[in-house]
């Protein structure tokens, strides 16, 4: 019999587990907070549970753990781990200290299906899903490491590598494994999903986890382009991605952010910071500049901090909240597209 995982279990899923072993339901929520709050990796340490319980759980149960192989550390205070996974996979989070309030981008997927032009993981293609425990193993090995100079972890970014959309089946027990008052006690509003636009999941998630951000890889105002740098709008195309947006169940006075990422002379215009206004002009919105990270064996290069400025200014005078990301953690690869892992080509 192969032992379950249970950091692939959301609250629910884990009382079914031990309903269907004959135990008493209400376990779950400590077992849960012995899991997510005191960190436990082993059944011995649930001291409030019985002797006779914690070995039966040991039989049919295990609690996972990542394994950090590497942490590089980025001038700007950037940190990427490299986390080695049980078949030898190893995948990329980036801890993004910004003004004393951490952000985690973490990885979905050991390289990525979508295949755009201008990201490194995508030239990868796709190894395999990260399942819910790697994923939400990602944030507790990086809270350990930051909670032993006094910091929590505030922001979580589904940035890294891989699609999450492309994997909900674990990418939803993950999220809700994050925002649950008895597991990692994120505010929803700290949570955000980024997609390059896989319209019919971008439905699925907002009836599943609804009051999650949502984040739209855009890079493109015009089909055209779009088609040629990400494939994925072939079969998604900006009308229907952003009816999906404007359909998003967005709660409150809360935005979809917008990311752009520039690449110099190809969709940097104000011609296209023209179009991108009108684009998302009917969505309740930000946007998010990315001046392209060049990256080995990609053609496309950076923007001139004039075209970088001139769009920014374009937007921000016609009252569009907008933030130009410095390329953080570039000097280590841990800037947005940078992320591989160990693939090799
Ligand atoms: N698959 C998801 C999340 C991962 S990519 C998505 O597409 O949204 C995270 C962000 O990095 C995306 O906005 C993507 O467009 C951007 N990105 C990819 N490669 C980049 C590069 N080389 N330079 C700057 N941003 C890049």
């Amino acid at each position: 019999m192969t032992k379950t995982d249970l950091k692939n279990l959301t609250l629910p899923a884990l009382e079914q587990f031990l309903q269907g072993q004959g135990k008493e339901r209400f376990r779950a929520t400590q077992i849960f907070k012995w899991i997510y709050q005191q960190d436990a990796r082993s059944f011995e340490e649930m001291t409030n549970i019985s002797k006779d319980l914690r070995r039966e759980l040991a039989e049919s149960a295990f609690i996972s753990d990542l394994e950090v192989e590497a942490v590089e550390e980025g001038g700007d205070g950037t940190k990427k781990y490299l986390f080695k996974l049980d078949d030898g996979q190893a995948v990329e989070s980036v801890l993004i200290p910004i003004e004393g309030r951490n952000t985690l981008c973490i990885s979905s997927q050991v390289g990525c299906a979508m295949a755009c032009e201008f990201c490194l993981t995508g030239t990868f293609r796709l190894t395999r899903n990260l399942t819910t425990a790697e994923i939400v193993n990602q944030i507790m090995a990086v809270r350990r490491d930051v909670r032993e100079s006094g910091e929590e972890i505030r922001n979580i970014v589904m940035m890294g590598m891989g699609e999450p959309l492309h994997n909900l089946d674990n990418v939803i027990p993950a999220i809700q494994i994050m925002i649950d008052g008895n597991g990692l006690q994120l505010s929803n509003r700290r949570v955000t999903v980024s997609t390059c636009g896989l319209v019919p999941e971008m439905a699925r998630l907002g009836r599943e986890v609804p009051n999650v951000n949502l984040a739209i890889s855009l890079n493109a105002t015009t089909d055209e382009l779009r088609n040629r740098i990400m494939p994925v709008n072939r079969r998604y195309p900006l009308k229907e991605l952003l009816r999906a947006c404007r359909e998003f169940p967005l709660p409150g006075r809360r935005k979809v952010t917008f990311e752009y990422v520039m690449l110099g002379g190809v969709n940097d215009s104000l011609e296209d910071a023209k179009r991108l206004l009108r684009l998302i002009s009917d969505i309740p919105n930000k946007v998010n500049l990315i001046p392209f990270n060049e990256h080995e064996g990609c053609d496309f290069k950076a923007p001139t901090q004039a075209a970088i400025d001139a769009f920014h200014t374009y937007l921000i005078d016609r009252h569009v909240t907008v933030i130009t990301r410095d390329s953080r953690g570039s000097d280590i690869s841990a800037a947005c597209g940078q992320l591989k892992g160990r693939l090799q080509k």
